[in-house]
C-alpha cells in the first residue's frame, strides 16, 4: 500500500469506526424505545421463584440420568440445579413435585410445518387454493399449541407453504405472550426453482399459488434471500431436489432444482447476513450441490451416497433425518417399485450410514403432514434404526439447540438457560416411547401442562 493510500485508509478507518459507533448508538436507542414490546420474550414474572423436585433428571450434555435433583427457577430462567442435598430451596418458593417422574429439558423439533394440518395430497391443494392466509394462520396457532403441549418448547419451522410471512406473526404473538406456543425460528417462504414445487399440473393459462417462492438465476435467488430476511426469516429454507422417481430395479432418482451457482449465491447472501441455510434434499446431484455450496443442514437426506456422507462429515453439515414421516407412504412407493422398496426403506439405509459416520444429527420430524403433537413418534424410529435413547434425546435437546444457534438459551437444564422443562412418568432411556406421553410442560418458567399433580 502507498503512503497516500495508507493515509486515505486511516481516514477511511476513522470514518468507519465513527459511523459504526453512531449506528450502534442509534440502534441501541431504537432498542430502548421499541425493545420492550418487540423483542422481549414472554415468560414468568421475574420475581416468581419455583423449585422443582425431580425424581430423575436427564443431563442432556452428558447423556445420563441423575436421581433426586432440585431445579430452582427464577422468573423465566433456571437459577440453580443439583442434588437435593446440595441445593437450598429458597424460602417462599412455589414447589412442584415431580419426584416420581423423569424430568428433561424442553424438547426441540428442528423441522416442523405449523402451516400444514394433516395433509394428504388433495388437502394441500385445498389449503393453497381455498383457504386464506388468515384462516391458515388460525390453524397454525392451534398446531403450535399442540406441539407445545406435547413437550416441544422450541421449534424450527420450515416454511409456511404458501402463507407468505405469516409464521413471523405467529412467532411474534407467542413471544409477546398473546398465545401459547414453542419458541420459534421461522423460514418464511422457502425457495425453489420454476417447476420445482407444487402447485403443479395446472394448465399454463391458469395462475395458481405456489407453496414456496420460485426464483431462477443468481440475481433472483440473492434478492429473494434478502427479501425473506428483511421480512423476518430467521433462516433460509431451500429445495435442493424436488421431483423423484424409482428406476425399475428400485433405485431412487432425485431431480435437482437449483444449480451449484444459484445455491452458492443463496448461501453466500444468507451467511453474510448471519443466517443459516437448511436444504431439503433426497440424493443425487441436487444433494451434492447443496453440500458443496455450504448449506448448514440437509433436511431428510433420504439417499446419502458415501461421497455425500464423507463431504458432510468434512464440512460438519448437519443432518435432520425426519424418519417417521416417510413411514406413512410406503404403499404408494411399493406400488411404484413393484413391492421392491420405498422411500422409508431407502431412508433407513441412508440414516444408518450417517449414524455410522457420526454425522451431526438433529431431531426433526416434518410434522404437519401428520397431526401436530404426535411427532415424538420419531424417537422410536431413531432408536429402531440404531441410535441409543440417550443420543436420540440429545438430538432433540442440546444438538437441535446447537443447529439453531440457540445453545446459549435452550437444550439443557443449566443455570442461566430458559426454564423450559418437561417430564414423563417412566424412564425414557429404557423405553423411548415415554416421550410420546409427556405429562408436564414448562416454558420460560410458566407451567402449560401438569398431569402429574
Ligand atoms: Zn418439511
Amino acid at each position: 500500500m502507498t503512503r497516500n493510500g495508507r493515509f486515505r485508509f486511516v481516514r477511511l478507518a476513522r470514518f468507519v469506526v465513527l459511523a459504526g459507533l453512531l449506528s450502534c448508538m442509534v440502534s441501541s436507542l431504537a432498542r430502548a424505545q421499541f425493545g420492550a414490546t418487540t423483542s422481549r420474550e414472554a415468560g414468568a414474572p421475574t420475581n416468581q421463584v419455583i423449585a422443582i423436585r425431580a425424581g430423575h433428571l436427564f443431563d442432556s450434555r452428558k447423556g445420563s440420568m441423575a436421581a433426586d435433583q432440585v431445579i430452582v427457577v427464577r422468573g423465566d430462567r433456571i437459577d440453580e440445579v443439583g442434588p437435593s442435598g446440595e441445593v437450598q430451596i429458597p424460602s417462599g418458593a412455589q414447589l412442584i413435585d415431580l419426584s416420581r417422574a423423569t424430568v428433561l429439558p424442553g424438547l426441540i423439533d428442528a423441522h416442523t410445518h405449523i402451516f400444514l394440518t394433516g395433509e394428504s395430497h388433495g388437502r394441500y391443494e385445498e389449503q393453497l387454493l381455498r383457504e386464506s392466509w388468515q384462516y391458515r394462520t388460525i390453524e397454525a396457532v392451534l398446531n403450535a399449541k399442540s406441539d407445545l403441549m406435547a413437550g416441544f418448547t422450541s421449534m424450527r419451522d420450515c416454511e409456511t407453504e404458501g402463507a407468505m410471512y405469516s409464521d413471523v406473526d405467529v412467532k411474534t404473538a407467542i413471544n409477546r405472550g398473546l398465545i401459547p406456543g414453542p419458541r420459534l425460528e421461522v423460514a418464511t417462504r422457502a425457495l425453489s426453482t420454476t417447476g420445482g414445487y407444487p402447485l403443479e399440473g395446472y394448465s399454463p393459462e391458469v395462475t395458481v399459488p405456489s407453496g414456496v417462492q420460485i426464483v431462477d438465476g443468481v440475481d433472483q435467488a440473492t434478492k429473494a434471500v434478502r427479501e425473506q430476511i428483511k421480512y423476518g426469516a430467521d433462516f433460509i429454507k431451500v429445495y435442493g431436489t424436488h421431483h423423484f422417481r424409482f428406476t425399475p430395479d428400485g433405485r431412487l432418482v432425485s431431480v435437482a432444482t437449483f444449480n451449484l451457482e444459484e445455491l452458492q449465491a443463496i448461501v453466500r447472501e444468507a451467511h453474510s447476513e448471519g443466517v443459516k441455510v437448511a436444504c431439503h434434499a433426497y440424493g443425487g446431484p441436487g444433494l451434492h450441490n447443496c453440500i458443496d455450496a455450504g448449506v448448514d443442514s440437509i433436511e431428510h437426506g433420504l439417499d446419502l451416497d458415501d461421497a455425500a456422507v464423507a463431504e458432510m462429515k468434512r464440512r460438519g453439515t448437519w443432518l435432520v433425518p425426519t424418519l417417521y414421516v416417510y413411514e406413512f407412504e410406503p404403499e404408494e412407493d411399493l406400488a411404484a417399485t413393484n413391492g421392491k422398496t420405498s422411500r422409508a426403506r431407502i431412508h433407513e439405509v441412508s440414516f444408518k450410514k450417517a449414524l455410522a459416520a457420526h454425522l451431526k444429527i438433529a431431531f426433526g420430524t416434518d410434522v404437519g403432514p401428520f397431526p401436530h403433537g404426535t411427532q415424538a413418534k420419531e424417537f422410536e424410529y431413531l432408536v429402531r434404526f440404531g441410535m441409543t435413547p440417550a443420543v436420540a434425546i440429545q438430538c432433540a435437546t442440546v444438538r437441535a439447540a446447537e443447529l439453531m444457534g440457540w445453545d446459549d438459551r435452550v437444550g439443557s437444564i443449566e443455570a442461566g438457560k430458559f426454564a423450559d422443562v418437561v417430564a414423563v412418568e417412566g424412564d425414557p432411556l429404557r423405553d423411548v416411547t415415554e416421550l410420546e406421553r409427556v405429562k408436564f410442560v414448562m416454558k420460560g418458567g410458566e407451567v402449560y401442562r401438569n398431569d402429574l399433580k
